[in-house]
């Protein structure tokens, strides 16, 4: 299989993300040619600002693999890891990381900084960046235009100030062609 094939699947994902109203990005894990895990943003619903995509899918590939070392195994995210998702990578020892779109406010894979690949730290991933990189990041755009649209309907005139980004993280990337 392809990375495209199993980028293709986290992208599914990322849709189920949106559906429950998360921001879209969606993961999965792969071992052997199989599909052993998969993750979708879940923060807002389960509270939780550490369920994010990648994270989500680590824990179900530990569970599946009965094991805290992912060792062989590959993540697939349609959107390059924040930091704190690097950081568990890299404690994860998975092999190799592919992701799609970059996201220049917080990807730690690269972006901002490279924890998955940082000379001092006991382990480094292989990192592929930019699979799907269009689909991934036009995914993300339409959702947050979107989103802009929506606030920008409910704002009456005398509406409070905006409350500024409460999603955090992952959560409000500058994806490429994004013009805002
Ligand atoms: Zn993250």
């Amino acid at each position: 299989m392809t990375d495209q094939f199993w980028m293709d699947k986290a992208l599914q994902l990322a849709s189920r993300a949106e559906q429950a109203g998360e921001v879209p990005v969606g993961a999965v894990i792969v071992k052997d040619g199989r599909l052993i895990a998969e993750g979708y943003n879940q923060m807002i619903s389960l509270n939780d600002p550490s369920a994010h995509a990648e994270m989500q899918a680590v824990r179900q590939a530990g569970q599946y693999l009965q094991n805290y070392r992912l060792s062989d195994c590959t993540l697939y995210v349609t959107l390059e890891p924040c930091s704190m998702c690097a950081g568990m990578l890299v404690h994860s020892r998975l092999a190799r990381l592919v992701f799609g779109a970059s996201d220049y406010k917080t990807g730690a894979a690269g972006s901002i900084m490279n924890l998955v690949q940082h000379p001092q730290l006991n382990h480094q991933l292989e990192v592929t960046g930019g699979v799907m990189a269009e689909q991934c990041a036009a995914s993300l755009s339409a959702f947050f235009q979107r989103r802009r649209r929506e606030k920008k309907a409910a704002k009456q005139p005398a509406a409070k100030p905006a409350a500024g980004n409460a999603t955090g993280g992952s959560g409000d990337p500058e994806v490429p062609d994004d013009p805002a």
